[in-house]
């Protein structure tokens, strides 16, 4: 069973330090620039220092820059001692020239994410205080110019609050976090066996019951919790403050809703939507139906699915949607009357069969919503999945280049590199199921 906490897939090159310079301290900017040349005209930042911007659609970045940078704001270039970020429409999006100069640091970008990324290279090019929000001036910024724009368009993080419930105020510092490191995607697994943790208004008791395992609740103990409990979910409005406080961040949030296996939450709030038969193997305190597969046949519920997937499709404006697919328990299906007559009716005898139905149904819900599924590598193992999926690949590296070679856009995050909840030396507790790994392994991935 796959217990991650946080992934993570660094879809670029990562940090190399960058060339030794004769006239300056050395700069190292993470990910790699694509190309960094020093030289000595340094920058001083003094409270004199103004911050220009002419293009509109800046403003967030121009706000952001402020709360790191105490700096004042003027309508146009003084003759020196300024920081300026404007837009170029030859450069692509995400790409980004950052010219720093006895007078001036200019930022020329292409879009909104090139700025960004060139205000992040201006904070890598300062004291490390700068993430303290009270840098202590003058600052001097070394001088370079930095040409640069991102090797992979997809490079995310991926933050597992199902296991481990994160209030707000964490998942906004790990939304810091990875803007810091240029990341533009949060893949965030909402909702897994251990946990509902998004407020579904017109089916309360998903969030309200469902968010909470333990103790009095209908689902059970789990991962260390097991004399209290434990759990916590987020409210609607919660979730647009996160998504919004990403977006001035160039992060785009995807939401995944776990289907139809990792469903016990779902399952315990709505046992209805269980397979047809009786289980007789409870859990061993006796208590907990321990099945955790949604039954693809039935359909009322495709009609409950899409009630809850309907809400959570207007929280997010990716057009990506994660819908899960991973370690489905196809003995469940297999005891099930009616899904396994599916099966036998047509002749197969692979549950992954039914899942490309299953994924195919809920694929054609989220088009009414204007979403393109996301799944896990299994759900691409039947041989249905529509080549429009965006496919995360987790089992094995093998295994994401498997699917790639099929056909489909991969986001490559194998558990044996990039999963972080894994121990990082034989000397440490935590989970091992993925491996023992520590950084310079997960460096050492060449995603080309
Ligand atoms: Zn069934």
């Amino acid at each position: 069973m796959k217990r991650l906490l946080l992934a993570m897939a660094i879809i670029f090159a990562v940090a190399c330090s960058a060339p030794k310079s004769e006239v300056a301290a050395e700069v190292a900017i993470i990910p790699q620039p694509l190309s960094l040349v020093q030289h000595d005209k340094s920058f001083t930042i003094t409270p004199a220092t103004a911050l220009v911007c002419d293009a509109a659609e800046l403003a967030p970045i121009v706000a952001y820059t402020k709360e790191y940078l105490a700096l004042q704001s003027a309508e146009s270039a003084p003759e020196s001692n300024y920081i300026a970020l404007s837009l170029d429409n030859s450069l692509a999006e995400e790409e980004y020239h950052l010219s720093v100069s006895a007078e001036s640091v200019k930022i020329v970008a292409g879009g909104y994410g090139g700025a960004f990324n060139g205000v992040q290279t201006l904070f890598q090019l300062l004291p490390s205080d700068v993430y303290t929000k009270q840098m202590q001036l003058p600052a001097t910024v070394q001088g370079c110019e930095v040409q640069d724009r991102p090797k992979f368009a997809y490079r995310g993080f991926m933050l597992d609050v199902a296991r481990t419930f994160m209030e707000k105020e964490n998942v906004l510092r790990y939304i810091d976090y990875i803007a810091y490191h240029k990341i533009n995607k949060l893949h965030w697994h909402l909702v897994d066996n251990q946990g509902w943790r998004v407020e579904i208004k017109s089916h309360p008791d998903l969030a309200k019951v469902g968010g909470f395992r333990g103790g009095d609740s209908p689902l059970r103990a789990a991962l260390g919790k097991w004399n209290e409990k434990y759990g916590g979910y987020y409210t609607q409005e919660e979730i647009k403050e996160i998504v919004a406080y990403a977006a001035v961040r160039n992060i785009e949030v995807i939401p995944e809703i776990d289907l139809p296996g990792h469903s016990e939450a779902l399952l315990r709030i709505y046992p209805q939507m269980l397979c047809n038969y009786t289980n007789d193997k409870l859990d061993v305190n006796g208590n907990y139906d321990g099945r955790g597969v949604v039954c693809a046949t039935k359909e009322s519920n495709y009609r409950l699915l899409e009630e809850i997937l309907a809400e959570v499709c207007a929280l997010f404006p990716s057009e990506h949607f994660h819908i899960g697919g991973d370690e489905v328990n196809m003995s469940q299906w297999k005891k099930c009357p009616d899904c396994s007559a599916w099966l036998r009716k047509r002749g197969y005898t692979d549950g992954h069969k039914l899942e490309d139905m299953f994924v195919g149904r809920i694929q054609a819900i989220l088009a009414k919503y204007g979403k393109v599924p996301s799944v896990w590598n299994e759900a691409a193992f039947g041989g249905g999945l529509s080549k429009k999926a965006l496919v995360h690949g987790w089992k094995s590296a093998k295994v994401c280049k498997e699917v790639m070679m099929k056909g489909y856009r991969t986001i490559f995050m194998p558990q044996e590199f990039f999963y972080f909840d894994m121990r990082q030396s034989d000397h440490e507790t935590g989970p091992v199921w993925g491996g023992a790994f520590d950084l310079r392994k997960t460096y050492s991935f060449d995603f080309v």
